[in-house]
């Protein structure tokens, strides 16, 4: 790669970003980096626009990491709830406290203590790194590999190792380490404003000149990926167990989606199956004598990354309260359901069922 061609990138991009570019964000110009570290913890696997409510609400709640660090998880969770990716929350509450208790609450400003942090890669350490504390650590997140890939007219599959290290070279290469912080800045919003996935704004784009993709017709084409992501199909069967004005709920503790929050008693079946299998399966389970009504109440579709979740649900009434159906449940009151967390379908199956 011609040097010109990188420093014109650098020139451009910084130019653009102090001139042009109006992306505001509330935490653009924050250098807390406990705020800084919250956003960015929200904003992986989530866009801006969807994790700004989480942001307002998790600084309004807890102004200081002291404050997350004295959280109860079922209220931090309850707040998490919508932002999938349960595992994130998890990380954040055990750093957290680790930073409160072992650091007395001084967050650390070393790239390498950074990134030891639990929950912290490669790309969080080195926004945090360069938001808060100036450091000259380029990030690399999807926009930017698109945004490298593309001006550079680079093949090589950003998910391959290969990929990585000659991203991350490059990424670094390029860094303004006049101000790491505004060059990083300045990446990410154009792969989010202008270089989009689909559709670019070649027209506004400060870097179109010396663009590799625009020039030789490869937009479509890059950044290229090597391996196609396999789904899974699981098939969750949902019983609302409801005795009177209480409901049977359980906590998922075993690793794996949904880790830490609640749902109904759960049949999960290979495939799919009906009700006249499930009924079977409670009446093996010698609870047949208590079943007053067994009705089929919905059902819903749920996309995480490598699984594909469908979920029916029945409400099921019983004529006795059982101290016990599993092991991790208990009985709730439907008005005391809104103070537990809950997977984004059930959520969906709540508001619809239990807040109409
Ligand atoms: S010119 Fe188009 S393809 Fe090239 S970096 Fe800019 S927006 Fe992306």
């Amino acid at each position: 790669m011609k040097d010109k061609q990188k420093s014109y990138f650098t020139i451009q991009l910084n130019y653009w970003h102090s001139n042009v570019n109006r992306r505001s964000l509330p935490w653009k110009e924050e250098k807390d980096p406990y705020k800084i570290w919250l956003s960015e913890i929200i904003l992986q696997q989530t866009r801006a626009e969807q994790g700004l409510k989480y942001y307002l609400s998790f600084t309004g709640t807890y102004p200081t990491i002291c404050d997350l660090a004295n959280a109860r998880d079922e209220d931090a969770f309850r707040l998490w709830q919508g932002l999938g990716y349960y595992n994130r929350c998890k990380n954040m509450l055990a750093t957290a406290r680790f930073i409160c208790s072992e650091l007395k609450g001084q967050f650390p400003a070393q790239h390498e203590n950074i990134l030891a942090l639990k929950g912290v890669g490669a790309y969080t350490a080195a926004a945090i790194a360069s938001f808060a504390f100036n450091l000259p650590h380029a990030v690399l997140d999807g926009n930017v590999y698109r945004v490298l890939s593309r001006y550079f007219g680079e093949e090589t599959p950003i998910d391959s190792t290969e990929g990585k290290r000659l991203f991350a070279t490059l990424a670094q290469e390029l860094l303004n380490i006049e101000n790491p912080s505004a060059h990083n800045q300045a990446i990410m919003d154009l792969g989010a404003t202008v270089c989009t996935p689909k559709q670019p704004k070649c027209d506004e784009c400060p870097l179109l000149k010396k663009c590799v993709a625009a020039r030789d017709n490869l937009i479509h084409l890059l950044p290229v990926k090597s391996k196609k992501l396999k789904i899974q199909n699981r098939f969750f069967n949902f019983l609302v167990f409801q005795f009177g004005d209480e409901v049977w709920i359980e906590k998922r503790s075993e690793k794996g989606i949904w880790q830490n929050l609640h749902q109904f008693y759960l049949i999960e079946s290979p495939e799919s199956v009906d009700k006249l299998a499930l009924q079977e399966n409670l009446h093996l389970a010698g609870w047949k004598t208590l079943i007053q009504k067994f009705e089929y109440s919905g059902k819903m579709k749920q996309q995480l990354t490598h699984q594909l979740i469908h979920s029916q649900f029945y409400t099921v009434q019983l004529s006795d309260k059982p101290a016990e159906l599993s092991a991790s449940g208990f009985w709730v009151q439907v008005d005391q359901l809104k103070l537990y967390a809950f997977p984004k379908t059930l959520v969906d199956f709540l508001e619809a069922s239990f807040h109409s």
